[in-house]
Protein backbone atom coordinates (compact mmCIF):
# COMPACT_ATOMS: atom_id res chain seq x y z
CA UNK A 1 0.00 0.00 0.00
CA UNK A 2 1.01 3.41 -0.89
CA UNK A 3 1.66 5.92 1.71
CA UNK A 4 -0.39 8.85 1.38
CA UNK A 5 2.05 11.15 3.92
CA UNK A 6 4.99 9.98 0.85
CA UNK A 7 6.57 13.07 -0.25
CA UNK A 8 8.74 11.30 -2.79
CA UNK A 9 9.20 13.60 -5.86
CA UNK A 10 7.00 16.61 -4.16
CA UNK A 11 8.94 20.11 -4.63
CA UNK A 12 8.37 22.01 -1.58
CA UNK A 13 9.20 26.16 -1.58
CA UNK A 14 9.40 27.21 2.51
CA UNK A 15 9.60 31.18 3.16
CA UNK A 16 11.23 31.83 5.43
CA UNK A 17 12.94 28.57 6.08
CA UNK A 18 16.51 29.63 7.61
CA UNK A 19 15.34 29.78 11.54
CA UNK A 20 12.51 28.54 13.72
CA UNK A 21 9.29 27.13 12.43
CA UNK A 22 9.99 27.61 8.82
CA UNK A 23 13.31 25.25 9.45
CA UNK A 24 11.46 22.67 11.59
CA UNK A 25 8.74 22.49 8.48
CA UNK A 26 11.18 22.24 6.10
CA UNK A 27 13.06 19.52 7.64
CA UNK A 28 9.85 17.54 8.47
CA UNK A 29 9.15 17.92 4.27
CA UNK A 30 12.66 16.76 3.84
CA UNK A 31 12.25 14.01 5.88
CA UNK A 32 8.65 12.83 3.95
CA UNK A 33 10.71 12.96 0.60
CA UNK A 34 10.14 16.41 -0.44
CA UNK A 35 12.77 18.24 -2.28
CA UNK A 36 13.15 21.98 -0.84
CA UNK A 37 13.20 25.38 -2.07
CA UNK A 38 14.51 27.03 1.11
CA UNK A 39 13.72 31.55 0.63
CA UNK A 40 15.11 34.06 3.20
CA UNK A 41 16.64 37.08 3.71
CA UNK A 42 19.92 35.47 4.77
CA UNK A 43 22.33 32.53 4.61
CA UNK A 44 20.70 28.95 5.32
CA UNK A 45 23.01 26.53 5.71
CA UNK A 46 22.03 24.94 8.59
CA UNK A 47 18.52 24.14 6.63
CA UNK A 48 20.57 22.89 4.34
CA UNK A 49 22.46 20.69 6.06
CA UNK A 50 19.27 19.17 7.68
CA UNK A 51 17.34 18.80 4.43
CA UNK A 52 20.57 17.02 2.99
CA UNK A 53 20.85 14.77 6.07
CA UNK A 54 17.81 13.84 5.60
CA UNK A 55 18.46 13.03 2.16
CA UNK A 56 16.62 15.53 0.56
CA UNK A 57 17.46 17.61 -2.51
CA UNK A 58 17.98 21.44 -1.74
CA UNK A 59 17.96 24.91 -3.49
CA UNK A 60 17.95 28.47 -1.80
CA UNK A 61 16.91 31.73 -3.06
CA UNK A 62 17.64 34.68 -1.25
CA UNK A 63 14.85 37.33 -1.68
CA UNK A 64 13.31 39.93 0.48
CA UNK A 65 9.55 39.28 1.27
CA UNK A 66 8.59 42.53 2.41
CA UNK A 67 7.99 43.34 -1.45
CA UNK A 68 6.14 42.10 -4.01
CA UNK A 69 8.92 42.46 -6.41
CA UNK A 70 10.92 38.89 -6.28
CA UNK A 71 7.88 36.58 -6.14
CA UNK A 72 7.21 36.05 -9.12
CA UNK A 73 11.04 35.03 -9.74
CA UNK A 74 11.02 32.77 -6.96
CA UNK A 75 8.31 30.51 -8.72
CA UNK A 76 10.25 30.66 -11.77
CA UNK A 77 13.42 30.26 -10.21
CA UNK A 78 11.87 27.14 -8.36
CA UNK A 79 10.29 25.52 -11.83
CA UNK A 80 13.85 26.06 -13.29
CA UNK A 81 15.88 24.53 -10.70
CA UNK A 82 13.56 21.45 -10.30
CA UNK A 83 11.05 21.25 -13.10
CA UNK A 84 7.72 22.10 -10.68
CA UNK A 85 6.15 23.96 -7.57
CA UNK A 86 4.21 20.86 -6.13
CA UNK A 87 4.03 22.67 -2.35
CA UNK A 88 4.14 26.20 -1.18
CA UNK A 89 4.14 27.16 2.86
CA UNK A 90 4.02 30.68 3.56
CA UNK A 91 5.79 30.88 6.60
CA UNK A 92 7.97 34.40 6.70
CA UNK A 93 6.27 36.97 9.00
CA UNK A 94 7.38 39.68 11.21
CA UNK A 95 5.92 40.58 14.15
CA UNK A 96 6.17 44.49 15.77
CA UNK A 97 4.86 45.31 19.30
CA UNK A 98 3.40 48.22 20.53
CA UNK A 99 0.45 49.58 22.54
CA UNK A 100 -2.46 50.37 19.88
CA UNK A 101 -2.91 53.82 20.80
CA UNK A 102 1.31 54.57 19.93
CA UNK A 103 0.87 52.21 16.78
CA UNK A 104 3.03 53.75 14.03
CA UNK A 105 2.15 53.56 10.37
CA UNK A 106 5.75 52.10 9.89
CA UNK A 107 5.05 49.05 11.56
CA UNK A 108 1.23 48.86 10.37
CA UNK A 109 3.08 48.65 6.61
CA UNK A 110 5.48 46.53 7.65
CA UNK A 111 3.47 43.69 8.79
CA UNK A 112 0.92 43.65 6.89
CA UNK A 113 3.59 43.99 3.62
CA UNK A 114 5.51 40.74 4.53
CA UNK A 115 2.71 38.82 6.17
CA UNK A 116 -0.32 39.47 3.98
CA UNK A 117 0.48 41.25 0.72
CA UNK A 118 3.58 38.65 -0.12
CA UNK A 119 2.02 35.82 1.23
CA UNK A 120 -1.00 36.85 -0.83
CA UNK A 121 0.51 37.46 -4.45
CA UNK A 122 3.21 34.67 -4.20
CA UNK A 123 0.48 31.85 -3.32
CA UNK A 124 -1.05 33.70 -6.61
CA UNK A 125 1.97 33.51 -8.71
CA UNK A 126 2.48 30.03 -7.22
CA UNK A 127 -1.65 28.76 -7.82
CA UNK A 128 -1.14 30.06 -11.41
CA UNK A 129 1.41 27.06 -12.18
CA UNK A 130 -0.58 25.11 -9.31
CA UNK A 131 -3.99 25.25 -11.54
CA UNK A 132 -2.05 24.89 -14.70
CA UNK A 133 -1.07 21.42 -13.66
CA UNK A 134 -4.21 20.37 -11.86
CA UNK A 135 -2.74 20.10 -8.58
CA UNK A 136 -0.69 21.66 -5.88
CA UNK A 137 -1.04 22.40 -1.94
CA UNK A 138 -0.80 25.49 -0.26
CA UNK A 139 -0.30 25.51 3.54
CA UNK A 140 -0.35 29.67 5.20
CA UNK A 141 1.19 29.53 8.80
CA UNK A 142 -1.57 31.44 10.57
CA UNK A 143 -1.78 32.12 14.15
CA UNK A 144 -3.70 31.96 17.33
CA UNK A 145 -4.27 35.49 16.50
CA UNK A 146 -5.84 34.26 13.50
CA UNK A 147 -9.15 33.85 16.02
CA UNK A 148 -8.43 35.29 19.19
CA UNK A 149 -7.22 39.23 19.27
CA UNK A 150 -4.20 39.57 21.49
CA UNK A 151 -2.36 42.37 22.98
CA UNK A 152 -0.24 45.50 21.58
CA UNK A 153 0.16 43.84 18.09
CA UNK A 154 -2.31 44.84 15.66
CA UNK A 155 -0.85 44.77 12.94
CA UNK A 156 0.08 41.18 13.49
CA UNK A 157 -3.53 40.15 14.48
CA UNK A 158 -4.84 41.63 11.47
CA UNK A 159 -2.04 40.01 8.70
CA UNK A 160 -3.35 36.96 10.53
CA UNK A 161 -6.45 37.43 10.90
CA UNK A 162 -6.68 37.68 7.18
CA UNK A 163 -4.52 34.82 5.76
CA UNK A 164 -6.93 32.66 7.89
CA UNK A 165 -9.73 34.83 5.53
CA UNK A 166 -7.65 34.73 2.34
CA UNK A 167 -6.67 30.59 2.83
CA UNK A 168 -11.03 30.43 2.91
CA UNK A 169 -10.91 32.19 -0.04
CA UNK A 170 -8.57 30.54 -2.12
CA UNK A 171 -9.65 27.29 -0.90
CA UNK A 172 -13.43 28.32 -2.44
CA UNK A 173 -11.47 29.60 -5.74
CA UNK A 174 -9.45 26.47 -6.01
CA UNK A 175 -10.75 23.33 -4.30
CA UNK A 176 -12.60 22.33 -7.60
CA UNK A 177 -9.26 22.89 -9.62
CA UNK A 178 -6.62 20.16 -7.78
CA UNK A 179 -5.12 22.83 -5.36
CA UNK A 180 -5.54 22.57 -1.20
CA UNK A 181 -5.24 25.83 0.14
CA UNK A 182 -5.35 25.59 3.95
CA UNK A 183 -3.24 26.66 6.97
CA UNK A 184 -1.81 26.11 10.52
CA UNK A 185 -1.83 27.78 13.44
CA UNK A 186 1.24 27.84 16.07
CA UNK A 187 0.51 28.25 19.49
CA UNK A 188 3.40 29.48 21.90
CA UNK A 189 6.51 28.06 19.96
CA UNK A 190 10.02 28.97 21.27
CA UNK A 191 11.17 30.57 18.33
CA UNK A 192 12.93 34.37 17.45
CA UNK A 193 9.24 35.36 17.07
CA UNK A 194 8.00 35.09 21.05
CA UNK A 195 11.55 36.21 22.17
CA UNK A 196 10.27 39.38 23.65
CA UNK A 197 7.53 37.48 25.42
CA UNK A 198 10.17 34.57 26.99
CA UNK A 199 12.43 37.38 28.26
CA UNK A 200 8.88 38.93 30.10
CA UNK A 201 9.27 36.91 33.35
CA UNK A 202 5.47 37.66 33.73
CA UNK A 203 3.81 37.01 30.34
CA UNK A 204 6.13 34.33 30.24
CA UNK A 205 4.76 32.53 33.25
CA UNK A 206 1.07 33.49 32.69
CA UNK A 207 1.79 32.06 28.83
CA UNK A 208 2.75 28.71 30.26
CA UNK A 209 0.27 28.05 32.75
CA UNK A 210 -2.52 28.66 30.10
CA UNK A 211 -0.89 26.52 27.74
CA UNK A 212 -2.77 22.48 28.69
CA UNK A 213 0.25 20.72 27.45
CA UNK A 214 2.55 22.47 29.83
CA UNK A 215 5.58 23.20 27.69
CA UNK A 216 6.06 25.76 25.04
CA UNK A 217 5.93 24.43 21.28
CA UNK A 218 10.02 23.49 19.58
CA UNK A 219 9.95 23.96 16.21
CA UNK A 220 10.11 19.91 15.45
CA UNK A 221 6.72 20.03 16.95
CA UNK A 222 5.01 22.07 13.71
CA UNK A 223 5.93 19.93 10.95
CA UNK A 224 3.88 17.07 11.04
CA UNK A 225 1.10 19.06 10.39
CA UNK A 226 2.75 20.71 7.51
CA UNK A 227 3.80 17.26 5.87
CA UNK A 228 -0.53 16.12 6.37
CA UNK A 229 -1.38 19.69 4.41
CA UNK A 230 1.18 18.83 1.84
CA UNK A 231 0.47 15.19 1.26
CA UNK A 232 -2.19 13.41 -0.84
CA UNK A 233 -3.82 12.29 2.36
CA UNK A 234 -5.32 16.29 3.04
CA UNK A 235 -6.52 16.04 -0.60
CA UNK A 236 -9.87 16.50 0.46
CA UNK A 237 -8.72 18.77 3.41
CA UNK A 238 -9.62 22.50 2.06
CA UNK A 239 -9.61 26.18 3.66
CA UNK A 240 -9.11 24.85 7.39
CA UNK A 241 -7.12 26.15 10.09
CA UNK A 242 -5.36 23.72 11.87
CA UNK A 243 -3.98 24.92 15.49
CA UNK A 244 -1.06 23.00 16.63
CA UNK A 245 -0.94 24.79 20.01
CA UNK A 246 -0.55 22.50 22.91
CA UNK A 247 -4.53 22.86 23.49
CA UNK A 248 -4.51 26.05 24.01
CA UNK A 249 -7.54 27.17 21.76
CA UNK A 250 -9.68 24.22 23.80
CA UNK A 251 -9.43 26.14 27.12
P1 LIG B 1 11.36 33.59 13.27
O1 LIG B 1 11.48 35.05 13.49
O2 LIG B 1 12.40 32.67 13.78
O3 LIG B 1 11.16 33.27 11.73
C1 LIG B 1 10.60 34.19 10.81
C2 LIG B 1 11.17 33.87 9.45
O4 LIG B 1 10.63 34.80 8.50
C3 LIG B 1 12.68 34.02 9.42
O5 LIG B 1 13.23 33.00 8.61
C4 LIG B 1 12.87 35.37 8.75
O6 LIG B 1 14.11 35.49 8.09
C5 LIG B 1 11.71 35.35 7.77
N1 LIG B 1 11.39 36.67 7.28
C6 LIG B 1 10.89 37.71 7.99
N2 LIG B 1 10.80 38.80 7.21
C7 LIG B 1 11.24 38.43 5.97
C8 LIG B 1 11.42 39.12 4.75
N3 LIG B 1 11.13 40.42 4.61
N4 LIG B 1 11.90 38.43 3.70
C9 LIG B 1 12.24 37.12 3.82
N5 LIG B 1 12.11 36.43 4.95
C10 LIG B 1 11.63 37.09 6.02
O7 LIG B 1 9.97 33.22 13.92
P2 LIG B 1 9.02 31.96 13.73
O8 LIG B 1 8.27 31.83 14.98
O9 LIG B 1 9.75 30.79 13.21
O10 LIG B 1 8.01 32.50 12.63
C11 LIG B 1 7.60 31.77 11.50
C12 LIG B 1 6.13 32.02 11.25
O11 LIG B 1 5.38 31.46 12.31
C13 LIG B 1 5.76 33.50 11.19
O12 LIG B 1 4.81 33.71 10.17
C14 LIG B 1 5.13 33.72 12.55
O13 LIG B 1 4.22 34.78 12.54
C15 LIG B 1 4.44 32.39 12.75
N6 LIG B 1 4.06 32.10 14.13
C16 LIG B 1 5.00 31.92 15.11
C17 LIG B 1 4.58 31.61 16.40
C18 LIG B 1 5.54 31.38 17.52
O14 LIG B 1 5.11 31.16 18.67
N7 LIG B 1 6.83 31.38 17.32
C19 LIG B 1 3.22 31.51 16.69
C20 LIG B 1 2.30 31.71 15.68
C21 LIG B 1 2.73 31.99 14.40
Amino acid sequence: MTNPFDLSGRIAVVTGANTGLGQGIALALAQAGAAIVAVGRSAMDETRAGVEAAGGRFHEIRADLSTTEPLQAIVDDTVAHFGALDILVNNAGIIRRADAVDFTEADWDAVIDTNLKSAFFLSQAAGRHMLERGRGKIVNIASLLSFQGGIRIPSYTASKSGLAGLTKLLACEWAGRGVNVNAIAPGYFVTNNTQALREDPERSSAILARIPAGRWGEPSDIGGAAVFLASAAADYVHGTVIAVDGGWLAR
